[in-house]
């Protein structure tokens, strides 16, 4: 089935759904997205990724044109008219189409997309199994060049580590900030476990600040499993007992191997199978 996207409230089938090649979006990657996922007919967290939505839209002067109350019902009605009811979503806001040079106000209009689908990050059997990754060459931006909190259409750091990643026949790869700490992975974030703890990097070791991190926090502390957000370097993730990684589209998904380091027992431990269960059920019951 073809799915129906939204661009400016008006919708497309999927092969239709255009815009212009002098988009800044396109031209410079000067815009800003989302992604979030549908359980039930119901997005998760909706409100925390309207709101980081519009951080970085603030963060890059981008002047969203309807308000975040609208954007949710546009979600809410792209996926009906699609008869979706367990979907990825995709926001898209891009500066919209200009002329050739940077100059943002010599665009007219910003453009807002709403792509609903399906997803699969992972195959199962990294679910079941864990999966392994490797630490990229490739640091991630300085936050004082470009802040990772803002999730631009800019993901080309992202992306240089993940070809890293993927070169290195794995599927995600870690990396650093520009002091050497542990920061995140290119879709994902990162948790390790160790003697019954949760170690998660703070939002200042430059990272992007995960709707599903702060939800699997949330569900630490409701599952009383300590949780400390603190400085990690690499040392602590080789010796971890358990490590995972958090993200809208992979949710809760063990590692067992890093840089050919075996973590823990070399299968999901038993913290992070907690966690995960606790988020399956939590996305499903509401
Ligand atoms: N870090 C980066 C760089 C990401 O792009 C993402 C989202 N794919 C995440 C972390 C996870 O964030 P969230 O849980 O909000 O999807």
């Amino acid at each position: 089935m073809s799915f129906q996207v939204s661009i400016n409230g008006e919708l497309f089938a999927k092969e239709d759904a255009k815009i212009s090649v002098y988009d800044h979006g396109l031209l410079y990657g000067d815009g800003v997205f989302e992604g979030m996922r549908a359980y039930g007919g119901k997005v998760f967290k909706l409100d925390a990724h309207l709101e980081r939505l519009y951080e970085s839209a603030r963060a890059i002067a981008l002047p969203i044109p309807i308000t975040a109350a609208e954007m949710g019902e546009e979600v809410y009605r792209t996926l009906r008219v699609n008869r979706l009811e367990d979907a990825y979503i995709r926001l898209v806001v891009t500066r919209g189409s200009g002329s050739l040079g940077l100059d943002p106000n010599r665009c007219s209009h910003p453009q807002v997309i709403v792509i609903t689908d399906h997803i699969a990050l992972y195959p199962p059997a990294r679910y079941r199994d864990g999966m392994e990754i490797v630490t990229a060459s490739t640091m991630r931006n300085h936050p004082a060049a470009l802040s990772p909190r803002i999730k631009s259409l800019n993901y080309l750091n992202n992306i240089l580590a993940k070809l890293e990643g993927l070169r290195a026949g794995c599927d995600e790869a870690l990396m650093l900030n520009h002091k050497g700490e542990v920061a995140e992975c290119t879709g994902d974030n990162i948790f390790i476990v160790k003697r019954g703890e949760l170690f998660t990097p703070p939002t200042d070791a430059g990272i992007l600040e995960g709707i599903t991190r702060n939800a699997v926090i949330e569900l630490a502390h409701r599952l009383e499993i300590p949780v400390v957000e603190k400085t990690l370097v690499r040392h602590d993730v080789y010796v971890a007992d358990e490590c995972f990684l958090t993200g809208s589209a992979a949710e809760v998904i063990s590692v067992t191997k890093v840089d050919d380091r075996v973590i823990g027992a070399g299968v999901p431990g038993p913290i992070t199978q907690r966690l995960s269960e606790a988020f399956k059920k939590w996305v499903n019951e509401g």
